[in-house]
Order: structure tokens, then sequence, then C-alpha cells
């Protein structure tokens, strides 16, 4: 998803039943050609000479963050001292500005994630949501194709906890239900310590927000090599509730909030061509891949 919170009705979830089967019938927009997210199959996609992605300024830690839980997900807005960290090149059109990001994750370590690779879920995926700087804001933004362009960073579980993530997951406690929120002043991390050893390889698609009202206005940039998190930090995003706080019960959890994948319907997924250098990410990385399918082996 990329738009948080919907004020006012209609009312949406992930439940499958009424929930996230329905949101064609209850926003037109959701039922588009292009819908977000998709499976990436690396025996299809189309090899693309695109420059590296020009990262400024996300290496500057921010000012204050603000952390809200909409029953959705988590929702992190941040605040820089200076200009906000802006993205160009790597075959964007446009010059793209940072504006807020937030997770997916699943019940189990099977699913979790909204995009897949040749099928395969990770148990978390992460959303840098940025809009196109002509438009001065996401809201403008959202009324143009090329009004957003997201980042999308896939997590796995390894024994070590993840720093930078450890700076937002302890300040869960308060964030725990649907409409909390928590600003936190002089976080010590930057958002290119949440990017993956390697922005080198990644897909690229045009699709939509993925969650109502599903909005075909996304240019999509999915890195294929992922972060990485524990699972006791993993646990810490599943120990997080859908519930209000002053709701009876109010102990249902935030979970499995991703949506199905959607159909190509004729589009394109170009990946990125890495002049030089090897073509095949899983030679570039042997050793992640190896505790990729390990994990994943484990698991079957
Ligand atoms: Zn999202």
């Amino acid at each position: 998803c990329v738009y948080g919170a919907v004020d006012g009705p209609p009312h949406w979830n992930y439940l499958t039943e009424g929930g996230v089967f329905e949101w064609c019938h209850l926003f037109k927009t959701c039922c588009g050609d292009q819908q977000s997210p998709i499976n990436f199959d690396t025996n299809s996609v189309q090899s693309e000479p695109f420059a590296p992605i020009r990262f400024q300024g996300y290496d500057t830690k921010p000012n204050s963050i603000k952390m809200k839980n909409n029953g959705h997900a988590i929702y992190i807005d941040v605040s820089y001292p200076g200009p906000l960290p802006v993205m160009s090149d790597g075959g964007l059109n446009a010059e793209y500005t940072l504006a807020s990001f937030h997770f997916h994750w699943g019940s189990d370590n099977e699913q979790g994630a909204e995009h897949t690779v040749n099928g395969v879920y990770y148990p978390l995926e992460m959303h840098i949501v940025h809009f196109n700087s002509k438009y001065g804001t996401v809201d403008k933004a959202l009324k143009n194709t090329d009004g957003l362009a997201v980042l999308g960073i896939f997590y796995e579980v390894t024994e070590e906890d993840n720093p930078a993530l450890d700076e937002i997951i302890k300040e869960f406690s308060s964030v725990v239900y649907d409409g909390d929120s928590k600003t936190i002043s002089k976080p010590n991390f930057s958002l290119q310590d949440l990017f993956p050893v390697s922005t080198e390889y990644f897909f690229r698609y045009f699709g939509s927000l993925t969650t109502p009202p599903c909005n075909e206005v996304v240019t999509w940039t999915v890195f294929e090599v992922p972060q990485t998190l524990s699972l006791k930090q993993l646990n810490a995003f599943r120990g997080l509730m859908r519930s209000k706080k002053n709701d009876t019960p109010n102990n249902m959890t935030l979970s499995d909030n991703y949506r199905p994948i959607q159909k190509l319907k004729g589009r394109k997924i170009l990946k990125r061509r890495v002049s030089g250098g090897s073509n095949s990410v899983s030679a570039q990385f042997p050793l992640l891949f190896t505790a990729a399918a390990s994990a994943l082996g484990s698991r079957l």
C-alpha cells in the first residue's frame, strides 16, 4: 500500500472474507488493469541497461520520525533538518522526493511481502514512498500517472538483529493499537541504513497503490537483494494490533497485511542489466542466496 489512512467509509481490510477480495467492489479504481502487487518471473523479465538510481540525502539521519498504527500497517513520516532526500536516474523519468515508509508482514515466515519472486514470498516488505518533485505533495501527485515512485525492499530472517530497524521496533510498545502514534526525535538511523546491501539489481514496472483506492500512479522499483531482520524483530511486528485500544476484544493482531498478487494484463516487467558486472544476483551475492535457499528449504 502507499496511502495510509482512508478517512470515512467505505472501510476495508485484509480479511479473506468480506475483505481484500471485495476492494474491487468498494473502490472502482481497484479493478484497473495496472494493479499491484505482482509476481516477478525472472525467466520472463525484460533486461534493460538502466543507469544506477541516484540517491541524494538518504545517508542523513532524520530530525524526527512519526510512527503511526492505522490498523492496516505501521506508517512512518520522516522530517529532515534540511532538504528531503531525492532520487533520480535509474530509468525514472523524473526526480522523486521521499515522503514516508511502511511495512507489510506475515503471521508466519511463508507470507507477508506483497511482491513475489518466482512465486516465493519473503516474510516482510518495506515500501518507501516518494512523490514526483514537480507535484510538491503526495496528495497532488496521486492525481497523476507519473505521481509516485515506491521502493520495495524485501526482508529475510537471519540470526542477527537489524540495528537500524531496532530504532523503530523499540518504540512499538507506543503504537500497539490502531490510532496510536509516537514521534521520535533524533532517531539513530538513516534511510540508507534500511537499503539492501546492493541497490544495483532491481525490478521495474508500472502499477498501483496496493491499498484502496489503488490509484494507478506508481513507478515501482523492487530491489532483488533482500535486507535482513531477526525472528525476534519480525515477531515484534506480529505483536501489533489492528484493534483499537477501546475495542472489545482489542486483541486482533495486525499481520498478513498484504494484497494478493494481481494480473499483469500485458504489462512488461523490466530488470536492470548491470554493465560490467555479473547479471546474476545470486552469483554476485552467493552467501546471501545460499542462506535464503536453506531457510526456504527448511520450511518446505
Ligand atoms: Zn505498501
